[in-house]
């Protein structure tokens, strides 16, 4: 017998679940992209999505994953042979310098492991030893999916202002942007970069660079840019082709009008509270199943972890026995453990993931919780009892009458 039968959940860090809302706008003929409606609906759209990222500054879309912004982001300010600063708390961090690496750029990398965000002191030092202001960037991933450490990116321009060091603050907000607390302007984040299949409740196959007027002049200093990747056009088009350097992802957009019309609904501060009571009640769930067992939670420090991605340890072979299990006998697909090979363990099988980002609410928590609760029972893998009630308690307190 399968319990599986019903509406399958999606419940891995990307893609995420979509909104019926961002579902039905898509189901559409194709629009008109010389004038009228859609046009207008992109104009429009450019001062909602600075809203989100929190900035005034530019706004340059892609039809690109996250892997294209990455790129994106180095190829309009960076020259191949210059130097970048890598924090690396994870697979994605890696994952930029090796973008970085293929562009022709030296990457300078301080690897903070896998379950600890980025150390601002440690870049401190790395910046302060760059005697000659070599470094041009420092590439700080906000959320790393894999690990779901959250860093601390304001601490990391305090360090930047106190040495007078010019190199561009670029923030990957793949995962965390609409997620967890993010404020470009006020943090002094020259490029923030991310994606529409995440926070943004999209399909996956549209990026967005975020980028001020520091970033813009970086861009002006370059010799050379790819016609294809260079944000200039893109960010301050004079013909609507020139968004995305040809034609405009239409039915994406499509979409993310729905979405920004879920996100302006609900408005940002209400969006993180959300993700954070969620977050929380997660964790508390993890934490009484760990008393009595294997589980542990990837991040010990609250402080430091996501809202939008909890990543979990329990042990070769369990964290894949687990996925089968809710996969095959609840619909319930969850995260692989990304990066997370260990000696004896070289595919991460004691790993697993939970997504919790953008289209998500307490009864799907409580339900992927339960679900878990139920696998980790039918598989014999010990556990402490209580889990999902103690994650009821933390909602109940959360959303208070
Ligand atoms: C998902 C993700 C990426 C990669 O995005 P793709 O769309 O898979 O290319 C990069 N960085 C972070 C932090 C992510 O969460």
């Amino acid at each position: 017998m399968s319990l599986a039968n019903g509406r399958p959940y999606l419940a891995i860090p990307g893609p995420s679940v979509m909104p019926d809302a961002v579902l039905r706008a898509m189901h559409s003929a194709a629009p008109n992209i010389y004038e009228g409606a859609l046009p207008d609906m992109v104009d429009a759209m450019i001062p909602e999505l600075r809203d989100v990222a929190r900035t005034q500054g530019h706004v340059a879309m892609y039809i690109a994953n996250g892997h294209g912004v990455w790129e994106a982001a180095l190829a309009n300010t960076v020259a191949p042979g210059e130097t970048v600063l890598v924090p690396a708390c994870g697979r994605f961090g890696f994952g930029w310098a090796e973008m970085a690496e293929g562009l022709g750029i030296k990457t300078q990398i301080l690897d903070f492991g896998r379950s600890a965000p980025i150390d601002p002191e440690a870049v401190r030092a790395a910046l302060a030893a760059d005697k000659g202001q070599k470094i041009k960037a420092v590439l700080a991933v906000h959320v790393d999916t894999s690990s779901s450490a959250r860093s601390d990116v304001a601490a990391l321009r305090g360090v930047l202002d106190d040495l007078g060091h010019p190199a561009l603050l670029m923030a990957d907000c793949i995962a965390s942007l609409g997620c967890d607390v993010f404020e470009m302007d006020a943090w002094g984040v020259d490029v923030t970069i991310t994606g529409s299949q995440k926070g943004l409740m999209v399909p996956p196959g549209m990026g967005f660079v975020f980028f001020n007027d520091r970033a813009a002049e970086a861009r002006r200093a370059l010799e050379r840019v790819s016609v294809y990747w260079d944000w200039t056009n893109r960010a301050d088009p004079e013909m609507f082709y020139q968004y995305f350097c040809g034609t405009a992802a239409t039915h994406h957009l499509l979409g993310l009008r729905a979405a920004l019309d879920l996100i302006r609904a609900e408005g940002m501060e209400a969006i993180w509270a959300r993700h954070a009571a969620l977050a929380r009640a997660i964790w508390a769930a993890c934490e009484v199943w760990g008393s009595d067992g294997p589980l542990t939670l990837n991040i010990a420090g609250t402080a430091h972890r996501s809202h939008a991605v909890t990543a979990l340890r329990l042990g070769a072979p369990h964290g894949a026995r687990l996925r089968d299990w809710t996969a095959r006998q609840a619909g319930v697909t969850l995260g692989i453990g990304l990066g997370m090979s260990e000696e004896g363990d070289p595919d991460g099988t004691g790993f697993f993931r939970f997504g919790h980002m953008g289209h998500v609410n307490a009864h799907m928590i409580l339900g992927l919780l339960g679900v878990v609760e139920a696998g980790l029972g039918a598989l014999d893998i010990p556990h402490g009892r209580g889990g999902v009630t103690e994650a009821a308690r933390v909602l109940a307190d959360a959303a208070g009458a």
